[in-house]
């Protein structure tokens, strides 16, 4: 498609695919500008910033897609010899799986389910069809952990080719990916401007690790907080990101606790406290959502107290994390 029709399209198919432009062989290529551009612009000064980091902190000037067809091989790091942030195509792909499959399931699950109960009608359609299209392609996310296989953009949600009729579970989806993609540049960009010259210096072992990993996350998140806009436009987003970023981190293994980084359940409560969200706040029923299949991928026999509020139930479930 070489024009902006596509935005006002309310039915027909969709291709944002332009071979020109888009490096990389899957879907989530179509993405890949625009997280760079959200990065850049993560706060009205960032860029300023940057530059102060690519000239006095030696930061590298480009992301490294690492592009290829195999598993995830690597998370996101950054290294501390050149300061280059390297992002797996492959992981790029789980996480914007993860994001369309966790927001879908709770739109459809906790909040149409909601509003059609104070509305007193169905306005709000609950479709088993997307639900069970969401769950396959977090089946798929998980997949890609052990091995690779082809997205299938003719049969599997995805940001390439998608309806219109279907975009709000695309386009939303793509917005909380790119929030949850500037998250994690954040947090390296973070390591290479307070962390990676006292890990080079080599006076510690690993000691400082876990300090360096809560220090990224609450960095990264205080950047993220000074892009809200003062009409808190993008507020939602932001927090939305965030969280399904921390949850992103979950699926690779049964356990939380890791040897360099601080309990995942931690982080992602620590984050969650940090955004000062309401009660009412979509993050806890998203956040709810995405550990309950955590629970569920490793059978951890975890129960989620759907009789409580959104907010109780999450910490109910932290706290059965803790005595596991
Ligand atoms: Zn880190």
């Amino acid at each position: 498609m070489n024009d902006w029709s596509w935005i006002f399209l309310s039915t027909g198919e969709i291709n944002q695919y332009n071979p020109d432009i888009h490096e990389g062989t899957q879907p989530i290529r179509v993405l890949n500008h625009m997280n760079m551009f959200m990065f850049q612009n993560t706060h009205p000064n960032f860029a300023k910033e940057l530059n102060i980091a690519f000239e006095e902190f030696g930061f590298a000037k480009t992301v490294n897609i690492v592009y290829g067809e195999t598993r995830i091989e690597n998370t996101p790091y950054i290294r501390n010899d050149n300061k280059t942030i390297y992002l797996d195509e492959t992981f790029l792909s789980y996480l914007w799986c993860i994001c369309h499959s966790i927001y879908t399931l709770y739109i459809q699950k906790i909040d149409y389910p909601r509003c059609n109960k104070i509305n007193g009608n169905e306005a709000y359609e609950i479709n088993p069809e997307i639900i069970e299209s969401a769950e396959d392609l977090f089946g798929y996310a998980k997949s890609l952990i052990a091995a690779y296989s082809k997205w299938d953009v003719d049969s599997m949600p995805n940001p390439e080719k998608y309806l219109a009729e279907r975009r709000d579970f695309i386009e939303q989806p793509n917005g909380f990916y790119t929030e949850a993609i500037k998250f994690i540049l954040c947090h390296e960009y973070i390591h290479a401007i307070r962390h990676i010259d006292e890990i080079n210096a080599g006076d510690d072992e690993c000691s400082h690790y876990k300090e360096f990993e809560r220090e990224a996350d609450n960095n990264a998140i205080e950047l993220l907080k000074k892009g809200i806009f003062p009409n808190k436009i993008n507020e939602l987003a932001v927090h939305i990101g965030v969280t399904l970023g921390i949850l992103s981190m979950f699926y690779f293994r049964p356990n939380t606790d890791a040897p360099r980084h601080p309990n995942t359940e931690d982080r992602l409560v620590d984050a969650l406290v940090q955004m000062e969200l309401t009660d009412e706040s979509p993050c806890w029923g998203i956040a709810l959502i995405g550990l309950d299949l955590w629970a569920k991928q490793f059978d951890l026999g975890l129960e989620w107290k759907t009789e409580l509020r959104e907010k109780e139930a999450f910490d109910d479930f932290i706290s059965q994390i803790k005595a596991l």
